[in-house]
């Protein structure tokens, strides 16, 4: 890495063009579309549109790239991700910077989704000379079974607007580390954050052809296009479990692998006898982290009749210290929500909340300026109404009174979702009760479990596979058994 490299950048200069066989461009109808600030609706840049031939020809550059990268040692593919995580790191400011203009995050949830994102850089560069396989006898001694792992080949990357870098880092990571090259495609609302992780890897020496971004105005047809490309072999797709449910529609087609990481709606149960202030601090990241926008948002509050009052009220008075506004003020702990649109959707489930009998005890309204929302809590929120059954994403807390623990859990384990759930309680009772949650993972006294160490991923509509943890890399490879004479 040269001196240049690890300059702290400023810029306000952002990258707004496709990235496709090693060369920066616009779209081939040359249209843009526009990035909104949301903290004050003002235009950042015009990023280039991909047609749907700009889709194929990135596909097509990332199918020549694939049997050079594929056959890249894998510890010169580690050194690449490794310097791609020192980059990162000393520019983890101006990564931050970008996803608060264009996400709406305050500064501080914005730093932290820095180092979450860069880590996945180091933990796959560490993750990629470490490609499993296995040389061993048969049981009964007539042949050699020996397993391999190969890259899968050509793929497909696509990202939600609530994590801009950390949900393309943990795609790009295990996927270069694995041999794969990839088109990437982020969501509109935050592509400028992809890109310049994309310029990063450059500068951290991947070859032209094997990363590729494309921002396509018609994405659906776009994305069915790229999928019937032969040369595709992976989708790996964070978003919606309803925009999930179509790819893997799609993906039945050509039968391509898919790992599906989809929607959420997290429980936090606060069981009886627990400490009420613990479980306040650890609803207070599990909900307030990223404004709220996170699939792993805590979205319905269960809590015991014996701490209900408390924990309401306790919860109510640190939130009501919380000052919103623009992310780049960081003095503000809240920023705005990623659009207006996104905004007044909270506060339809909020008036619908109201309408079906909870009371508001803190905030319930939209704040002027951009797409701000206040911080809230709901008391007296019914079970199986429609904030207890949607994605909020937003800084909402819908609190509901429990008198059985068995209630608590059928209630938490009621949705088609399964992605994560949360406990507090006297250690050994919460542990028992987090087994009984369905979900692929449970933090137990604790606001926050993600660690690019850590398997994470859904069961239920929340998804298929999972990302991070040794486990991340294996989505990107295909096993293969070769059977020889002993
Ligand atoms: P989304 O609407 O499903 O969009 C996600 C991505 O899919 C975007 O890049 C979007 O592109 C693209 N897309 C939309 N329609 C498509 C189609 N027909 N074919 C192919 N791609 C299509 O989700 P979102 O609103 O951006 O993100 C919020 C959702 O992501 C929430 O449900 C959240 O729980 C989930 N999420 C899950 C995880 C997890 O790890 N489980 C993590 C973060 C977020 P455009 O932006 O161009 O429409």
């Amino acid at each position: 890495m040269t001196l240049e490299q690890t300059t702290e950048r400023t810029s306000t200069d952002y990258r707004s063009e496709l990235f496709i066989d090693g060369a920066w461009r616009s779209g081939a109808e040359g249209r843009t579309f526009p990035v909104i600030d949301p903290a004050d609706n003002s235009e950042i840049a015009q990023f280039a549109i991909a047609t749907e031939d700009d889709c194929v020809e990135a596909v097509d550059a990332a199918a020549r790239a694939f049997p050079s990268w594929a056959a890249t040692p894998p510890r010169q593919r580690s050194e690449i991700l490794r310097t791609a995580f020192e980059i990162l790191r000393s520019e983890r400011e101006h990564l931050a910077e970008i996803m608060v203009r264009e996400n709406g995050k305050a500064f501080a949830d914005a730093l932290g989704e820095a180092d979450y994102a860069t880590e996945f850089f180091r933990w796959f560069a560490e993750e990629a000379v470490r490609i499993p396989g296995e040389f061993r006898l048969s049981p009964n001694g007539d042949k050699r079974i020996i397993t391999t792992h190969q890259p899968i080949g050509v793929s497909l990357l696509i990202t939600p607007w609530n994590f801009p870098a950390a949900m393309a880092t943990r795609k790009l990571a295990p996927a270069l580390a694995a041999g794969c090259t990839v088109v990437l495609k982020p969501a509109s609302e935050t592509p400028l954050t992809a890109a310049y992780i994309v310029e990063v890897l450059t500068r951290a020496g991947v070859p032209a052809g094997v990363v590729n971004l494309i921002t396509p105005d018609r994405v659906g047809p776009s994305v069915e296009r790229m999928m019937k490309h032969p040369a595709v072999r992976k989708l790996s797709f964070t978003g919606s479990t309803e925009v999930g449910r179509v790819l893997l529609k799609q993906a039945a087609e050509t039968i391509i692998s898919t790992s599906m990481e989809l929607g959420g709606n997290a429980p936090f149960v606060v069981l009886p006898g627990s400490d009420v202030d613990a479980a306040v601090e650890g609803a207070l990241v599990a909900k307030m982290r990223n404004g709220g926008a996170a699939c792993t948002a805590a979205n319905r509050f269960y809590v015991h009749t014996s701490v209900y009052d408390e924990f309401a009220g306790k919860l109510a008075e640190k939130l009501r210290e919380f000052t919103v506004g623009p992310g780049l003020d960081r003095a503000n702990k809240l920023g705005a929500l990623v659009s207006i649109k996104e905004r007044d959707k909270v506060a339809d489930l909020v008036d619908a909340a109201v309408q079906d009998g909870a009371k508001v005890t803190l905030g319930g309204g939209k704040l002027p300026g951009g797409a701000f929302y206040e911080p809230t809590v709901l008391v007296d929120v019914k079970h199986g109404s429609a904030i207890n059954q949607t994605e909020i994403f937003g800084p909402v807390s819908p609190l509901v009174p429990f008198d059985d623990v068995d209630d608590a859990v059928r209630m938490a384990n009621d949705t088609i979702f399964g992605l994560i759930g949360y406990v507090f309680g006297e250690p050994q009772h919460a542990l028992a009760v987090a087994q009984r949650i369905d979900a692929g993972m449970v933090a137990v006294n604790r606001g926050v479990l993600s660690d690019p160490a850590a398997p994470f991923g859904g069961m239920k509509q929340s998804g298929i596979g999972r990302e991070g943890s040794s486990e991340g890399i294996l989505e990107f490879l295909e096993e293969k058994y070769i059977a020889t004479t002993p």
